[in-house]
C-alpha cells in the first residue's frame, strides 16, 4: 500500500466540474507511472485519460496537474523555432542607436555584454550573456530538436528526455521578457540626454516574450513527455 491517499482531481473542460470519488479510476498501487503530484501542494492524484481541451486541477489547492492540449507538438515545434529564428535576429542585428551632438553610436545585445565585461562589472557581463543569450539559445535548441523529432515521428532517443528536461528546467532562467522590461525603463531615463532609436533587434526580443508566452500556453507537457516514455 502507498503510505499517502491517492486522490480524484477536478477535470476542467472549460468550467469548473467536480467529480465524485467512486468515479476515480481504479489503477494497481504499484503502477507508479500512473501517479501524478500536485505541483502547488504535492498532493497525489491518479492520473486520467483526458480529453483534448481538457484539464485536471488539484482538488485542495487547484492548481492545474495534468492536461491535453490540441496539436500541441506541431504548435509547440511552430513556436520554438519563431523563438530560436526572432533570437538569433536579436543576436546578429542593432539593439539600440545613440546619437547626439553629431555623434552616433549603436550597439548589439553582444556589445552591451561586451561593454559590462570590459567595465569592472565582469559578473554583470556574464548575467546578461547567460541569461539573455545563451540559456534561452539552449532551451529553445533543444525544444526544436525534440519536437521536431516528434513532429516527423523519428526514433525516441534517451537523450531527448535529457533535452526535454532541462528545457523545461530553463524556463525560469530564460529572463529575455525581464530584460525588455528593464531596456524600456532605462530608453525611458535616457531619452532626455540623447537622441535613442531602437534597432531590429529590441522588436525581435519584444516578439521572442509574446512567441515565449504562447508557447507556453500551447506546450502540453503531459502529451509531450507521454510520446517521449511510448505512452501515447
Ligand atoms: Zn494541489
Amino acid at each position: 500500500m502507498l503510505p499517502y491517499p491517492v486522490q480524484c482531481c477536478l477535470v476542467v473542460p472549460s468550467s469548473v466540474t467536480g467529480l465524485p470519488m467512486e468515479s476515480a479510476p481504479t489503477h494497481p498501487p504499484e503502477l507508479l507511472e500512473d501517479l501524478i503530484s500536485c505541483q502547488g501542494c504535492d498532493l497525489l492524484y491518479h492520473k486520467r485519460d483526458l480529453q483534448l481541451g481538457e484539464a485536471a486541477r488539484c482538488a485542495r489547492c487547484g492548481d492545474v496537474i495534468q492536461t491535453r492540449k490540441p496539436r500541441t507538438i506541431d504548435r509547440s515545434l511552430a513556436a520554438s523555432l519563431a523563438a530560436l529564428f526572432l533570437l538569433l535576429v536579436s543576436l546578429c542585428t542593432p539593439f539600440l542607436s545613440l546619437s547626439r551632438s553629431g555623434l552616433q553610436s549603436s550597439m548589439t545585445m553582444l556589445n552591451a555584454a561586451e561593454a559590462l565585461w570590459n567595465s569592472q562589472m565582469r559578473w554583470l557581463g556574464c548575467l546578461t550573456l547567460g541569461l539573455i543569450v545563451l540559456l534561452p539559445l539552449a532551451r529553445y535548441s533543444m525544444m526544436c530538436w525534440v519536437l521536431g523529432r516528434l513532429f516527423f515521428r523519428r526514433r525516441i532517443k534517451p537523450s531527448m528526455l535529457t533535452a526535454f528536461r532541462w528545457s523545461i528546467r530553463l524556463e525560469p532562467w530564460a529572463m529575455v521578457d525581464i530584460f525588455i522590461v528593464g531596456v524600456v525603463v532605462s530608453l525611458v531615463k535616457i531619452s532626455s540626454l540623447a537622441n535613442l532609436e531602437v534597432g531590429l533587434a529590441f522588436w525581435a526580443l519584444l516578439g521572442l516574450t509574446a512567441v515565449s508566452l504562447f508557447l507556453n500556453y500551447v506546450l502540453c507537457k503531459d502529451t509531450i513527455w507521454d510520446k517521449l516514455t511510448c505512452r501515447a
